[in-house]
């Protein structure tokens, strides 16, 4: 009966996908996004130094408005590296929880859902490292991790890519410091958590855009 009020549900809806990242974002939130302001304010990470805002320790606490309000731009992600051509196919995500709050997983799981369909773009999750193109980290530095994540490391195949994906896994954010591997991300998606919106477009451009 409830698998039944779902299918009608999902008729009466209609196609639900969106076209992003090659139309504009359907829903932009304005948490987590681009932040942009001037002047002194309290920040519990250090992300406004010298009055520069740095997205990969904003913990998207909100102690800084009204001197820095969201701007809904969604692009909070960096990439010093592109994978190899023939990544650029089909490429295997393999995720590991350092130490998370679950957000970041919730948010990455979620690009696998009907709305963005990461499958679409070629992109999928993978349950081993060996199939991995790219492993993603999560999370603060945990000793008992530390370990595990270096071997995941080792056991995918080259060409592979580290993506270190939220502010506890690139800085730590306000309770630790970032996983050892971290230090060689090529790809740095910011957010506390990322939206679902920053996490497709930018591992879309790590494997190379949409073949
Ligand atoms: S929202 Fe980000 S930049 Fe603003 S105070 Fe919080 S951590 Fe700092
Ligand atoms: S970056 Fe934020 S959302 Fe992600 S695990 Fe850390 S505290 Fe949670």
């Amino acid at each position: 009966m409830r698998n039944s009020i779902w299918f009608l549900k999902g008729l009466r809806n209609g196609k639900k996908t969106e076209r992003f990242p090659a139309a504009d974002p359907g829903e932009p939130p304005l948490w987590p996004s681009v932040l942009e302001g001037k002047g002194e304010a309290a920040c519990p990470t250090n992300a406004l130094e010298s009055g520069e805002w740095n997205a990969g320790k904003c913990i998207a606490c909100r102690r800084c408005v009204p001197q820095y309000l969201p701007t809904g731009n969604q692009k909070t992600y960096s990439l010093s590296q592109v994978a190899p051509r023939l990544l650029s196919r089909s490429f295997y995500l393999y995720q590991v929880d350092s130490g998370t709050c679950g957000a970041c997983n919730a948010e990455l799981l979620s690009i696998l859902s009907p709305q963005y369909d990461a499958s679409r773009l070629n992109i999928f999750l993978t349950n081993t490292p060996r199939h991995a193109d790219a492993l993603i980290l999560m999370g603060v530095y945990t000793e008992g991790m530390d370990e595990v994540i270096s071997k995941a490391y080792e056991a995918m195949p080259d060409p592979k890519l580290i993506i270190a994906l939220g502010t506890c896994a690139i800085s730590g954010g306000v309770i630790g410091k970032a996983p050892v591997l971290s230090s060689k991300a090529v790809v740095e998606i910011q957010g506390c958590p990322p939206s679902p919106y920053t996490i497709l477009e930018a591992i879309v451009e790590a494997k190379g855009g949409v073949k």
